[in-house]
């Protein structure tokens, strides 16, 4: 027959008596550690709106939607597709426009439910000449902070600070795009035009 030894018998003994080591979830609840990775949670007061955290997802879970009409960028991240890395987190340009909660449970029936879903949204500025998108009105903002002085060296940011103190009508469109043209908020690709056909318009006439 075989006998137990002491060690076990010890070992049985303590474990009959002593707390266990699992959880009653969900009866009881879990309280996560501090580093606990749950669903990504956006932060609107320090969110841009730039989609460098949809750039880096690896299972494409945010997607982002431009409504030019209605001038605004939606940011959706789609928990049934999440796999809580943390690399929207950690490539946010501003450090803290998404943060990973503490939160880890969610029951559904119904994967379009929308609990399933964290959206924000963010007004988008667009180009004056063609109307193409430029960035959200924040991102905007922030690169102008971070800039301080140098801005005012930027038309775009020029128009974006006295925009902070007087409602300034968009400038009428022109039959043609011309040097004074600078003074608008205006894309790159028209930002280009305005210098170099100006330019060389009456030679490549
Ligand atoms: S935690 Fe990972 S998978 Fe989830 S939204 Fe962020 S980058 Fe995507
Ligand atoms: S600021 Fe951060 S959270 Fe917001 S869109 Fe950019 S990367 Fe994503």
């Amino acid at each position: 027959m075989y006998l137990p030894k002491i060690r076990e018998v010890k070992e049985a003994l303590t474990s009959f008596f002593s707390k266990p080591y699992t959880t009653k979830f969900p009866a009881g609840g879990y309280k996560p550690e501090e580093q606990f990775r749950g669903f990504p949670r956006y932060h609107n007061e320090d969110c841009v709106g730039c989609g460098t955290c949809a750039q880096v997802c690896p299972p494409g879970a945010i997607t982002v939607i431009d409504d030019l009409a209605l001038k605004t960028r939606t940011l959706t991240i789609n928990y049934n597709s999440c796999i809580h890395c943390g690399q929207c987190q950690e490539h946010c340009i501003t450090e803290k426009g998404v943060i990973l909660s503490n939160e880890y449970s969610f029951s559904i029936m119904d994967k379009k439910d929308p609990s399933v879903f964290e959206n924000i949204k963010k007004d988008v500025l667009l180009c004056e000449v063609c109307g193409a998108l430029i960035a959200p009105s924040d991102q905007l903002r922030w690169i102008r902070e971070r800039l301080g002085a140098k801005a005012y060296a930027h038309p775009n940011f020029l128009l974006n600070i006295q925009r902070d103190f007087f409602e300034l009508e968009p400038s009428v469109a022109k039959s043609r795009i011309r040097r004074e043209d600078q003074i608008k908020e205006a894309c790159p690709k028209c930002r280009n035009k305005i210098i170099v056909e100006d330019e060389f318009y009456a030679i490549n006439r």
